[in-house]
């Protein structure tokens, strides 16, 4: 029986190439994250989720400015029905 190239021995190469190729790179560049304390709940988190508030005055993280929301609707609501 004549050997082919076998497939999982194929992998297995390629694998062991790709681990040694990845044990020799340089450790992955991190990009480096901006971390901002919320104004409001005083959490840090990263500026992706800060949103400029009120022409950037205030750094507002994402669930704080959902809470904010929420209130405020629910504010209108209830000034509406009155
Ligand atoms: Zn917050």
């Amino acid at each position: 029986m004549k050997q082919e190239a076998d497939p999982k021995q194929l992998k297995d190469k390629i694998r062991s190439k790709m681990e040694i190729q990845i044990s020799q790179s340089k450790p992955v560049n991190v990009k480096q994250k901006t971390l901002v304390t919320c104004t409001v709940c005083y959490e840090i988190v990263e500026q992706n989720d800060i949103i400029e508030f009120d022409g950037a005055s205030h750094d507002i993280c994402n669930s704080c400015f959902v809470e904010y929301l929420t209130t405020q609707i629910n504010n209108n609501k209830v000034l509406s029905n009155e």
